[in-house]
């Protein structure tokens, strides 16, 4: 049977058919209908977050958040992640500058930010890539120095706690993404969280055209609403939303037994204090220790039915769109990562049984090396 590298996690039918019904009778489908508020309300208590806005996705919600700041000039981020984090810089007018990520966890290496701030940065931007936790305390230091906001894209980060804090409570503010292939979704969607009351009625606005009231238009907005549907699907899943990250630990904890140990292959460590997602399974496959290559890895699941991907690959300062114009970023430990990383397949609807076949055709490549 194939297996893909996640599967989305869904309510039963009846239940999201049960949660519906009502649309039919009220006919609010879309604009902060009572499902968006319900649904904001309870994010905000599931996420430990004094505020949350919620958008159509996890992108628009990172790019409105930028223009609502009004920032302009450079900001610091990092190219291993998905496109949206570096198309959400660009598409504000602002410059990204590449910071060289940690060659443990992968999130921006804090201790090669401050080389990189001039007279025009005005952000950092990191990624909580994977759900693993950035250097919170760190880049809080470095900001405060520098008078810089702090943006983090957390949309691999939901339900994360470092220290039992919402992961949404650090920096200015936090976008997450509720797209059906994350953690948690509502089918298409994201939201932002963040302290300052100000930036959250700035969002409401942005993400309704800029209307203000009837009749003012105060802000060059555009339409990025959630709408009820949606917010349906999201108050369904979140309900089954800590049972689905209690299956992905299992499948988690199953591959590190497999292969937490063979050399040639880095997985990622367990962090302290913090409260992990699972969200993802990646492992960087050093072709000279293991003995076979992550395309030959690839093509040995490909051949059994089972699909994994190269996240993230290439880094975003590689992106054809982007020509050579980040061609100067050097970034040797991104490169390292994104040239030997693949995704296993993770989410809650797979089994032991099925990280066992993995793992033991994984296992198989090593070409008779013994660990
Ligand atoms: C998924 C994702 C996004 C964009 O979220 P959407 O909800 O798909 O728009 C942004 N950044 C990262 C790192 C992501 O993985």
């Amino acid at each position: 049977m194939r297996i893909n590298v996640t599967r989305s996690s869904m309510p039963s039918f009846e239940e999201y058919a049960e949660a519906i019904r009502p649309l039919w009778e009220s006919a609010w489908l879309t604009n902060m209908g009572p499902y968006h508020e319900e649904l904001a309300k309870r994010l905000g208590e599931y996420l430990k977050v004094p505020n949350v806005s919620l958008f159509v996705n996890g992108h628009m919600a990172l790019e409105m958040t930028l223009q609502a700041m009004e920032l302009s000039g450079e900001v610091i981020t990092t190219p291993f992640t998905f496109a949206s984090t570096t198309h959400a810089i660009v598409r504000n007018g602002l410059e990204p500058v590449f910071c060289d990520i940690d060659r443990e966890k992968f999130t921006m290496d804090a201790s090669k930010i401050e080389e990189l701030i001039t007279d025009r940065t005005c952000a950092i931007v990191p990624v909580h890539v994977y759900g693993c936790v950035c250097d919170v305390e760190e880049i809080e230091r470095i900001a405060k120095r520098h008078g810089l906001k702090v943006i983090y894209d957390s949309a691999h980060a939901f339900g994360v706690e470092y220290k039992g804090r919402g992961i949404g409570t650090f920096g200015d503010a936090s976008m997450f993404s509720f797209h059906a292939t994350k953690v948690y979704n509502t089918i298409e969607g994201g939201a932002v969280t963040t302290d300052d009351a100000g930036l959250i009625d700035s969002l409401r606005k942005l993400k309704d055209f800029g209307i203000k009231d009837e009749e003012t238009v105060d802000g060059i907005g555009a339409n990025a609403k959630m709408n009820e549907f949606c917010a349906a699907m999201g108050l369904c899943n979140l309900r089954h939303v800590d049972e689905e990250i209690g299956k992905r630990r299992l499948v988690s904890e199953r591959y590190r037994q497999h292969l937490g140990s063979i050399r040639g292959l880095q997985i990622l460590p367990k962090q302290d204090g913090v409260r992990e997602n699972y969200a993802y399974f990646p492992v960087v496959i050093d072709e000279k220790e293991f003995g076979s290559s992550r395309q030959d890895v690839a093509d040995k699941l490909k051949e059994n039915d089972i699909y994994v991907r190269k996240y993230f690959y290439p880094l975003t300062s590689r992106m054809q769109c982007y020509g050579d114009r980040f061609a100067a970023w050097h970034t040797p430990v991104a490169d390292y990562v994104s040239e030997r990383v693949l995704t296993l397949p993770m989410s809650a609807s797979l089994t032991t049984d099925d990280v066992d076949r993995i793992c033991g055709m994984i296992l198989s490549l090593r070409e008779g090396r013994a660990d």
